[in-house]
């Protein structure tokens, strides 16, 4: 059997990153993880680093200021796997990625990168609003530079992560469940797909030794878990034995308080408006030249939308 690769993962300490890590160890990847000099004396993120490095992961020192620095540790393995932040809300930072793309044309030995990309494709996205387009034009810069390099690469397409999006049956602002009433975006009809950001991990790390994904976009559609707002409140109400009451919101209203709005919480909202109005996620068939992960990796038990809401509970 072939060697598995040894990974890389950047921005290891966040949300998503550290579910990489985790997912990599689990399946057998040597795994590096860079620690950034500047995170300081932030004892929550050394303290994540320790746990990793208990787990079995190496830690490795860096920063995306130091270009000498990356390509040391580049030099170490085989993929990169980056999930630097990228939610305003939180942080936004993907064109530091610019940085990483240079360690690795510098190095030479990275036979596959995942740039931080795991939301909607933002190849599809080109005709989207202000000021949330933002995102997806930066991943595009990210993506040119590393078609530019020849870097082999894979894009994660995850689509909805299901702790902002079923935490807060599919409004914005909210990350728990009411149990006594919720917004209806729109008619509350439109697809949408859900996934457990651990099975995102998952699902990313399967691709990086698969022939098949080479310098594709890999979509991660579990087709129990394309549903739209109305099923996933009904998902909900069947849960806890009861109706919600229900009120709607229409693209005008939206549209209208998304611009009283400061920017982060406006780049936001165009996400959901493109999701939940317009179906920007479900409503195109993969074609050629890209995958679906559930189709290429059916012995993932992936976590359907009601398993994932009795957490809930
Ligand atoms: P986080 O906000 O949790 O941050 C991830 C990492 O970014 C941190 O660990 C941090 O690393 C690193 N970082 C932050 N600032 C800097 C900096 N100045 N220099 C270097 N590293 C930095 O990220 P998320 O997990 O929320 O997002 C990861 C990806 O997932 C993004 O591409 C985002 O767009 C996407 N996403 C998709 C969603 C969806 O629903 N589809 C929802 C949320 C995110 P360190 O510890 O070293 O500081």
């Amino acid at each position: 059997m072939a060697m598995k690769s040894k990974v890389l993962i950047v921005g290891g300490t966040g949300y998503l990153g550290k579910r990489l890590v985790k997912a990599s160890l689990a399946q057998g990847h040597e795994t590096y993880v860079l620690h950034r000099e500047e995170i300081g004396v932030d004892i929550e993120k050394v303290q994540m680093l320790l746990s990793f490095k208990q787990q079995g992961a190496h830690l490795v020192t860096g920063s995306l200021n130091d270009h000498q620095s990356l390509v040391k540790v580049v030099k170490l393995i085989d993929v990169v796997i980056c999930a630097i932040s990228g939610v305003h809300i939180r942080s936004h930072q993907i064109l530091l990625q610019l940085k990483l793309v240079d360690a690795i044309k510098e190095a030479g030995n990275v036979k596959r990168f995942l740039p931080s990309e795991f939301g909607t494709d933002p190849a599809r996205m080109e005709n989207a609003m202000e000021p949330g387009r933002v995102t997806f034009d930066d991943k595009m810069v990210v993506r040119s530079a590393i078609e530019e390099a020849g870097i082999p690469f894979t894009y994660i397409s995850a689509n909805c992560f299901a702790g902002y999006f079923l935490g807060g049956l599919c409004q914005p602002g909210f990350i728990l469940p009411s149990r006594e009433q919720v917004r209806l975006l729109g008619d509350g009809n439109q697809k949408a797909i859900y996934v457990d950001e651990d099975d995102i991990a998952t699902y990313s790390i399967k691709t990086i030794d698969d022939p098949r994904t080479l310098n594709k976009t890999v979509y991660i559609r579990p087709p129990q878990n394309i549903l739209s707002q109305r099923e996933v409140v009904q998902i909900w109400e069947k849960l806890i034995g009861k109706e919600l009451l229900k009120s709607f919101i229409s693209e005008q209203e939206f549209l209208a308080i998304m611009k009283e709005q400061d920017y982060a919480e406006q780049v936001g909202l165009t996400h959901y408006y493109h999701v939940c109005y317009e179906g920007c996620l479900a409503n195109f068939e993969i074609g050629d030249g890209a995958e679906e992960a559930s189709k290429l990796y059916p012995e993932v038990k992936y976590t359907t939308v009601e398993e994932y809401m009795t957490r809930y509970l």
